[in-house]
């Protein structure tokens, strides 16, 4: 299909008026968002969801008999059930909110530093986000654990032979990201988590970069553990979930104390809440939970393949058309991979680059993207990153390519 025709059946163009932001101009220039890996713009829809909740039922939820808290209640449970839905988990209890996924894998973390033990084994990928590594540094710190690492190889695809060598009776858990936020790489998540159910280890898998691209069906990937974030589905900042499977759940210590994750409470003792709500210490980020639960529908609405098919057609245009430019370094080429381009050109510092199309209204993202181990294994201080939306155009990828061009001009 040639791209014109991919983009009309697609319909980019009604899909980009739900996005006003996309309208402003950046440096006297229009705006062409290329930053999506870091967070996605909000269509309209979800902010009428933010509006609506503001202006018509705010309240505290699971607390009130009043009805604007029934009101409030119902519409964040019902929110659960639709990322439930979308997510395919069996029970809606096994959806906790979070702020996102670095809380997400917090919790988890913070659970499994009372099952570890001395000795005990954990595998994580070379290509983690930072916030996929730390949490499992100090749950090491405390435990005892090791901590071992599955390596990639230069075109940025982990060594699936190596993974089968590390693992063994004593690990007890692998973390990997479902799709890395460096490289655009999709893991080969099944295979990994069908052999490390094979030593009865448990799999958590970082979808925080999988789920603007991917309809992931936690039951058919039988993963123990998923997480996401909602701004990088068009939803709002601080707010995500955690899927577990309710046995681990069960199994897992609360994170936080406080007020809605008890059952009674007494000086003597407190016994806690049951799902989600041992998980959900406090008031949660309501309005943040009923707006991703619109994001989801908002998604839906427009279709995960179709999302994916368009955003492919994106990411193979962006590329050849790189590619023709000299000194360009591409860094991650998996067979499967999101429409995440992180480059370099040779003899150019990212900053320079990321600096220079940002004065031609371009957002790009340069540096480590939270994924010092990734650079560090390529041997560089970092890269330009653009990375790719439904909502973005062939038009855009020009732009940024002439914008490129003559970044580099300047620069030499
Ligand atoms: C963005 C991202 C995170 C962190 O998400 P937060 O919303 O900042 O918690 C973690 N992992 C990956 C792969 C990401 O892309």
């Amino acid at each position: 299909m040639s791209q014109q025709t991919q983009a009309k059946t697609f319909e980019v163009e009604k899909i980009r008026k739900d996005f006003p932001i996309l309208n402003r101009e950046v440096n006297g220039y229009p705006l062409v968002y290329f930053d999506n890996a870091a967070t996605a713009q909000t269509p309209k829809q979800v902010m009428d969801a933010i509006v609506d909740y503001y202006s018509n039922y705010n309240a505290n939820i699971h607390r009130g008999v009043h009805s604007l808290s029934q009101e409030a209640t119902d519409k964040y449970e019902e929110a659960r059930i639709k990322i439930q839905k979308h997510f395919n988990a069996e029970k809606a209890h096994e959806i906790i909110f979070t702020s996102g996924t670095t809380h997400g894998i917090n919790l988890v973390a913070n659970g499994f530093s009372s099952i570890l033990k001395e000795g005990d084994e954990i595998l994580v990928s070379a290509m983690e986000h930072h916030s996929n590594i730390v949490p499992w540094q100090m749950l090491c710190e405390k435990t005892g654990a090791k901590l071992k690492v599955i390596p990639m190889d230069l075109k940025g695809e982990l060594i699936y032979a190596e993974f089968e060598k590390l693992i063994s009776s004593k690990t007890k858990l692998v973390f990997l990201n479902h799709v890395s936020n460096a490289l655009g790489t999709v893991n080969p998540v099944k295979s990994i988590i069908e052999k490390a159910h094979s030593v009865d280890a448990a799999v958590l898998l970082d979808g925080a970069q999988a789920a603007p691209h991917i309809k992931a069906d936690v039951q058919e990937l039988d993963v123990d553990f998923y997480v996401v974030s909602a701004h990088k589905m068009c939803g709002p900042t601080g707010v995500g979930v955690l899927y577990g499977k309710e046995e681990w759940l069960e199994k897992l210590p609360p994170y936080q104390g406080g007020g809605e994750m008890i059952a009674t409470v007494s000086f003597e003792k407190t016994t806690y809440a049951g799902l989600p709500h041992k998980f959900e210490a406090g008031t949660p980020n309501i309005c943040g939970g009923i707006a991703f639960g619109a994001a989801i529908d908002y998604m839906n609405e427009i279709g995960f393949s179709e999302i994916a098919a368009y955003e492919h057609e994106l990411l193979e245009y962006a590329t050849a058309k790189l590619k023709e430019i000299e000194g360009m370094k591409i860094y991650g080429e998996a067979a499967e991979k999101t429409a995440v381009i992180s480059f370099n050109i040779e003899g150019l510092h990212p900053y320079d680059i990321g600096t220079l199309v940002d004065k031609m209204g371009i957002a790009v993202r340069t540096g480590h993207h939270c994924a010092q181990p990734v650079m560090d294994f390529f041997k560089i201080p970092g890269t330009v990153r653009a990375s790719f939306s439904f909502y973005n155009t062939f038009h855009e990828i020009d732009l940024f390519i002439e914008a490129i061009k003559k970044a580099k001009m300047m620069l030499k």
